[in-house]
This record gives structure tokens, sequence and C-alpha cells, in this order.
């Protein structure tokens, strides 16, 4: 407490004198030098005033400091490779079984992360311990490893491990170098897979080079981020998936899951690109008009296209939220999670925002939520009571996500 006092203490005066000075000087330049003698003493004086703590700050040597920093980001490292297989196990089963629900953004999955030491900037401190924390000569020497694998996907039931280094896959050689990782993923689409069911990997653990055959599986093709804020938050882009640290804090594995399928509904419903087509149109629309008043003398500082643009943002998103949510309940039964009691994720999200329970502006308030999950709950088990496939009702001409493969799978 003292020292913050003390800091603010020093600040404060150094602001109040510079400002006094420089207001000064514009009007009267022959009276700067007194005036800097003036401030100078001023705050000689005030600092002397201040309040100091009785006991004396430790001091420690550069090389102890620069240690600690470096246990302290490996920390770090620990928590985000954490959060980051934690995502990845509970999101796998829904990519892979979601594949009927996501067009043609598919793509093949081997069930494993790839890094390198090349991946990560930062300061010196935060590369020596990235290096640490991963270890081994071969990923200081820019090899590219497996950073975890998948559970129940191909490379672990395969045999391959969280810190094998990549030597060849299929008849692509990986290279080493900082750029490695990001080279295989731009080659990896050109690698021969026709008629195939597996894969040859080669990997190279405890110094010694290991083959395996890695079955070829599909899943779609939305890679996963996680987002260092302490905002309880996830959302989709159109292309990814993305989770804050703040609600990888605070959700249940299960809650995660079915936000997971919720946010990859968006993404397979194309929510993102439909508001992107509506917000372009409102851009075109609302041009036009303020054009048109400019004509006529009116200036409205784009006030046209900003209104429109607004409207175009919000435009129907209670209803998309609402797709979100039934499509994304599909994708959660069909990975084989519980689906019964996917009403309780609202209950739980009304905690955390109380005023969601009540406001209706761009999402559907959360009880509204609760018992649609619910009803679409009922819908999918009459499906599985009658023997048929876990499929949404969707309307005859829907093909789902058109586009080029994802490089980063
Ligand atoms: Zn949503």
């Amino acid at each position: 407490m003292r020292r913050f006092a003390r800091m603010r203490c020093d600040r404060t005066v150094a602001a109040v004198t510079s400002d006094m000075v420089a207001k000064r000087m514009k009007k009267q330049t022959w009276a700067v030098p007194a005036l800097q003698r003036f401030a100078l003493l001023t705050v000689l004086v005030t600092l002397a005033g201040c309040a100091e703590p009785v006991v004396k700050r430790y001091e420690f040597d550069d090389q102890l400091m620069r240690r600690e920093m470096i246990e302290h980001v490996k920390a770090v490292i620990a928590k985000s490779h954490a959060d980051e297989e934690r995502l990845w196990a509970v999101a796998s089963p829904i990519l892979r079984e979601g594949v009927p629900l996501c067009g043609e953004a598919v793509g093949v999955s081997l069930g494993w992360r790839l890094h390198g030491l090349g991946d990560y900037k930062g300061s010196s401190v935060q590369i020596e311990a990235v290096a640490e924390y991963y270890g081994g000569a071969a990923f200081n020497t820019y090899r590219p490893m497996v950073k975890f694998t998948v559970p129940g996907g191909p490379a672990e039931k395969a045999g391959i491990k969280a810190g094998d280094i990549v030597v060849k896959v299929g008849d692509y050689t990986m290279l080493k170098g900082p750029t490695a990782v990001n080279a295989f993923y731009r080659e990896a689409p050109k690698i021969d897979l026709k008629g195939k069911d597996s894969i040859r990997i080669v990997v190279e653990r405890n110094e010694r080079e290991i083959s395996f055959d890695v079955a070829l599986e599909l899943q779609c093709d939305f890679p996963l981020i996680v987002q260092i804020s302490p905002e309880q938050n996830a959302f989709a882009d159109g292309r990814h998936i993305v989770f804050t640290t703040g609600m990888l804090r605070d959700a249940s594995d299960y809650h995660l899951a079915i936000i997971f399928g919720h946010e990859l509904a968006h993404n397979a419903m194309l929510h993102i690109q439909k508001t992107e087509e509506n917000l372009d149109m409102a851009i075109v629309a609302g041009t036009v008009i303020d054009i048109a008043l400019l004509v006529v003398g009116v200036d409205t500082n784009r006030g046209a296209t900003r209104y429109l643009m607004d409207q175009a943002r919000n435009y129907k998103s209670v209803e998309f939220e609402n797709e979100a949510d039934y499509i994304g309940m599909y994708f959660l039964a069909r990975a084989g999670y519980e689906f019964h009691d996917a009403a309780s994720l609202w209950r739980f999200m009304a905690t955390h925002n109380p005023d969601s329970i009540y406001a209706v502006s761009t999402h559907p308030p959360t009880p509204e939520r609760a018992l649609a999950l619910r009803r679409t709950a009922r819908e999918i088990q009459d499906l599985i009571d009658r023997g048929e496939e876990i499929m949404p009702k969707l309307p005859d001409d829907w093909v789902g996500p058109v586009r080029e493969k994802n490089p980063e799978s």
C-alpha cells in the first residue's frame, strides 16, 4: 500500500510541474531557465515530503531474476498447453462424428497437433522457457514435434506419443528449421492419399526411428483456437472456433462440449457468411442513400450506411442463435455425448450473467434456450428410438459449407 501511495505521489507532482512549465514556456520564453529550476526544486521538495516504507526492498542479481522469470513463463506454457489439449479432447468426437453436417468443410485428421520452436515468438526469456518446457535437443534444433495427440484419435491409437519428433508423413519428409511445421501444413494437402485408408508415419523417439500406420479419418475442418482472456467467451468466425481461457476456467468439459457444438453449428450453417452478405448489402444501400441525400444538400456523414450496417449486424441474430442451439444439439448427440441434460448449460450461463435471463436483444433469453434444448433432446431421442440416423431436419437443397480445403487441419 505504501509503495502504491508513493508512486502516485511522484507521478502527480511530475505531471503538474511539467504541465505548468509547458504552459509558461509558450507565453514567456525568457523565463524558461528560472522556471525549470523552480520546477525541479518543487519536485525534489515534494518527493522528500512523500511518505516511505520502513522495510527495504530486496535486491537480486540479474541471473537469479531471469531464472525465476523463465519458471514463470513455463507455468504459463503448462497452463495453455493443458487448456488446448483439453479443448481438443472435448471437441474431437464432435468434429469427427459431425462430418455429414459440415458439407465440403471436411479434411483428413490424424488426431495430433504438431509444433516446433519456430512457431513461438517472443523475448529471449520466453523462447528459452518454451525450449526448456518441451525439452530435448531435437526441439531446440527446430524439428517438428508432436505437441499432443487427441484421445481416441488415429495417431494415439497407432501408438504415436507427445514429444515424438516427426521425420516423415507418407512420402513427405519433414524439413528442419523455423518454418518446418508451417511448410508441412502447406504441403500436406498434396500428399497422395488416393485409395488409402492409412498413412505411414516415421517418428524419432529416444534417438531411434519408429514407423506407424495411422488410419485416415475425416473430420469437420474448423480448427480450434484458445485465446488468453479472462472474459468468458466462445465464438465462431466462419473458419475457426475460438474459446477464451476465461471460458475454459469456468465451464465443465460437458458444458464446453455443448458450447463447442453450438459454435460449430454457426460455422456449418454459414451464419457468419450470411451476416457478412447482409453487411455488404447494407453498405451498398446505405452509400446510395447517403450520396442521394448529399446531392440534395444533406450531409448525413455516412449516417444511413452506419444505421443500415448496425441493422444488418443484428438482423436475424436471435434466429441464428436458435438455429445454432438446435444444430449444436445434433452435433453433441452424434458424438455420443449425453444430450438430455444439455439445457443445464443455460442455467450455468445465467449464474454468470443474470441479465441474460430476461434481456432480449441479439440472443434469445436463457430460459427460452433451455426449453428449446429440451424440446430438441426429445426430438433426437425419438430418432434414436425409431432406429434412425441422428440428423436434423434440413431443407432438401441444403449443401452446407462449400469451400477449398483448410490448410491448418
Ligand atoms: Zn451463438
